[in-house]
């Protein structure tokens, strides 16, 4: 059930029932010469829809645009800086938990968003006693891509060729879910991604073509529907286990 695809009595009702919500949380950079620009806001935003179904739950507009000064050196890459990106995630909890809505469920696509959704969560904790709201909010990031089955299937498949950003794993689940927009080029030899992370400019000349020790050459899209589905089964579960706690 998408929020955006959804009527406010529609809503209204739905919160009868439960006071749960599923918010997918993306970003918008470059992945390397064959991944997609918008690959962490299109995975978060499927795999948010795929749980969204499993679990009868309703699914926000995705935050499609995250965390990605690292990779503005390249183009196409959109960014909002860290302290924007917690006044984003504010005031999508503040509106919401306004409306009834107690429990904040992240798909989360980006590992770049990590530290400051958790640091926008506490902000927003101690927002919402200030404003002497009476609702207790409670939030949960979930980063797809570090589940457990998602995590051993990206091994089995690919090994070290996973990488750690435009990963074949990633691509595979854009491919999935857009088989129109599969792209192909020339990849140069990997290079290991154990260089720390730094500015803009610094990542670009490490990382030349903007991959981090991946090969996402080794992405399918059959691959892409297997990651879906471990992804959606273990969300689904973290979901209902978070309601209940
Ligand atoms: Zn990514």
């Amino acid at each position: 059930m998408q929020l955006a695809l959804s009527t406010w009595p529609e809503v209204e009702e739905y919160l009868t029932r439960s006071t749960g919500i599923i918010i997918p949380i993306g970003s918008t950079e470059q992945h390397g010469p064959t991944g997609l620009i918008g690959t962490d806001a299109i995975t978060a935003e499927g795999i948010a829809i795929g749980v969204g179904k499993a679990t009868n739950a309703l699914v926000t507009p995705t935050i499609n645009v995250g965390m990605a000064l690292h990779h503005t050196a390249f183009p196409g890459t959109i960014s909002l800086r860290p302290a924007t990106l917690m006044l984003v995630i504010r005031d999508y909890l503040v509106s919401l938990s306004r409306s009834g809505f107690t429990k904040f469920f992240f798909i989360n696509g980006h590992g770049g968003n990590m530290a400051t959704a958790k640091a926008a969560f506490s902000e927003t904790y101690a927002h919402l006693q200030d404003l002497q709201m009476e609702q207790e909010i409670q939030c949960y990031l979930a980063n797809w891509f570090m589940g457990g089955a998602v995590y051993q299937l990206a091994k089995e498949l690919y090994g070290d060729k996973e990488g750690s950003h435009a990963t074949p794993s990633e691509v595979a689940v854009t491919q999935y879910l857009y088989p129109d927009a599969i792209k192909t080029a020339f990849l140069e030899p990997l290079i290991p991604s154990t260089h720390g992370i730094y500015s803009p400019s610094d990542f670009r000349r490490r990382y030349p073509d903007g991959r981090m020790g991946s090969d996402p050459s080794l992405a399918t899209p059959e691959h892409g529907q297997r990651f879906y589905d471990a992804a959606v089964q273990e969300l689904s579960k973290s979901y209902h286990k978070f309601l209940q706690s």
